[in-house]
Formats: structure tokens, sequence, C-alpha cells
């Protein structure tokens, strides 16, 4: 998730050596067209279309038609924690370099430990998060050291510019805007971050694994192509963990037909529910983790 140009190297590689074939009519640039033309003028952020939870979509029609509002879980509190204290971390370094008082790694440790407090300040509305210090520090500390390093050895071929040394040394943008609305997604999507020079969308997680990980890669590639023509054949799934450390482990995965395919059904399926405004009833068995659970009372598998 702390990407260096020594890991983009390793991912450009990787995607290059990987044969993949996705059809014109699969493309983000084609949304006029079937499949990608939306049933509905109506859009969705990307996580709800791609059908993380709710089987039916009965998410979206309390969420958007009855505007029930879901509680937030500790769980899901201290997931936007992390990713929150990641963007504020990397925008940090990204910062102190512009500021170019930041030369090399050992000013770089030094600022960021000055910066810290400020940081956590404008984190305080997570501080409810049972471990809120050790989370935020976990981050911090990691977003040095990989950044300080990246910095030093970005200093030995990217002299001049503070905007050349910044791209050198953190080579990724964190949450990105995409204009999802040509494919139905909302126009205000933020992806968690993008590696512009392959290209490589990436989504952070911090829960268990699913499948609908994966089709909200495909749903950001999908937008991300309707709005800048470029195609998007891979993203990085990340899954994190923090604790006294943080660890994360990134799966390179590629964004081909079955899997857009998989995504525009659920897009589909959750449109239709927010254009028909009809209550589509309850999946035989509910998501344990749904924030809905007490209010539509569904069977979770024991
Ligand atoms: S509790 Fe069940 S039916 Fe209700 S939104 Fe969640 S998964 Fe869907």
């Amino acid at each position: 998730m702390f990407f260096t140009p020594e890991d983009v190297a390793l991912y450009a590689k990787r995607v290059r050596q990987t044969p993949r074939q996705v059809g014109e009519e699969m493309r983000g640039w084609r949304w006029p067209e079937p499949p990608l033309l939306p049933p509905s003028g109506r859009t969705l952020p990307v996580s709800d279309a791609s059908g993380a939870l709710c089987q039916t979509g009965r998410y979206v029609y309390l969420s958007y038609v009855k505007w029930v509002k879901a509680p937030t879980s500790p769980e899901a509190a201290r997931g936007s924690l992390i990713h929150e204290a990641y963007a504020e971390s990397v925008e940090t370094v990204r910062k102190l370099i512009y500021s170019g008082e930041v030369v090399d790694g050992n000013a770089l440790r030094s600022a960021m430990l000055d910066e810290y407090y400020e940081a956590e300040r404008r984190l305080s509305e997570y501080s409810s998060v049972q471990d809120f210090h050790n989370v935020v520090k976990a981050i911090w500390d990691r977003a040095t050291s990989v950044f300080g390093a990246s910095l030093d050895r970005a200093r030995e071929r990217a002299r001049g510019r503070r905007e050349t040394l910044a791209a050198a040394t953190i080579p990724f943008l964190v949450e990105f805007p995409i204009d999802g609305s040509l494919v139905g997604l909302s126009p205000n999507s933020r992806v968690d971050a993008l590696i512009p020079n392959v290209p490589l969308v990436v989504e952070m997680k911090t829960g268990a694994r699913r499948r609908a990980h994966e089709r909200a890669l495909a749903g950001y590639a999908l937008a991300y192509e309707s709005q800048y023509e470029v195609p998007v054949d891979f993203g990085l799934l990340c899954y994190v963990r923090v604790e006294d450390k943080v660890s994360d482990r990134c799966e390179l995965l590629k964004i081909g037909e079955a899997l857009r395919t998989e995504f525009l059904e659920e897009r589909d399926r959750r449109l239709q529910v927010l254009e028909d405004g009809v209550d589509p009833g309850l999946p035989k068995f509910c998501d344990r983790e749904c924030p809905f659970l007490s209010h539509c009372g569904g069977k979770v598998v024991q």
C-alpha cells in the first residue's frame, strides 16, 4: 500500500508479461451501449453497486429509497480510521517534500515526528476507536520509514524541482477522484489509490476477503475508462492489518471480461432497485457484517 518506484516497476513487469483480452464492448468508454449502458440515470457508490453485503440489493433500497441510516459498527469505524490515517500520512509526506525543507530521509523522519500530533488532531473524529493511537502511530511510522528510504533513493536521480522529487518518492495518488456517472456510479467516486504509470487501481480492505472487493476493482476500472478512455486491465486488492505494526498483502488481479460482466450484473440489479423503488426482499441468508441486520431481522449462516 505504501508503494515505491521499485514496487511499481515490478508490477509494471508483471502486467506486461500477463496476457489479457478485453473486448471493445466491455470497455468503460463504450458506456452508451449495452452491456455498459446503465439501466437507470441514477448512480450508486462503487461499494454499493458491487454488492458487497446484500445479495438482493435491499441494502440499496433501505439506504437510498427509504433513507434509513445504517449504524456504524466498531469494525467499520476502525476501517475508516485506517483509510484516513493512510491518506493523511501519504499526503503529509508529499506536502513536506513540496515545502522544500525536507530533502532527505533524515529530514523527513524528523518532520514527520513534528507533524504527528497535528495529524492525530485531524483524525480526531475517529478517536472513539479503541486503539486509535496505536493505529495512527503504526501507519505513520510505516509511511515515515518507507518514504524516508524512498526519498533517499529518489534524490540520487531526481534533482531539481520539488515536484520531480515528490513524484520519484511517491509514485501513486491516494483517494484519486473518478467521475463514474457515465457507467451508473457516483460522480465523485474515489479509488483508494491510483498508480498512474501502469495504470493500476488499488482497493484497500481491512476485513475478510470477498469476491465483491474484486468486483469493486472492476467498477473503478470501468469508471476510469469511461472518463479517460485509457484501458485499465489490472488492479491491486490490498488487505491490511494494523496492530502494533502494519501488515499488508496486495494481490495483482486481472480485470478481465468475466469480472467486468459480474460487476455489471450486480450494478444493474442494484440500479434497478433504485429505479423501481420497490423492496426486493431479504436473501435466504444475510451477511453477519451487514449494519442493517437488526433492522431487517435476517437469518445468518450459523
Ligand atoms: S440485513 Fe440482510 S436483507 Fe437487510 S440489507 Fe443486510 S443483507 Fe440485505
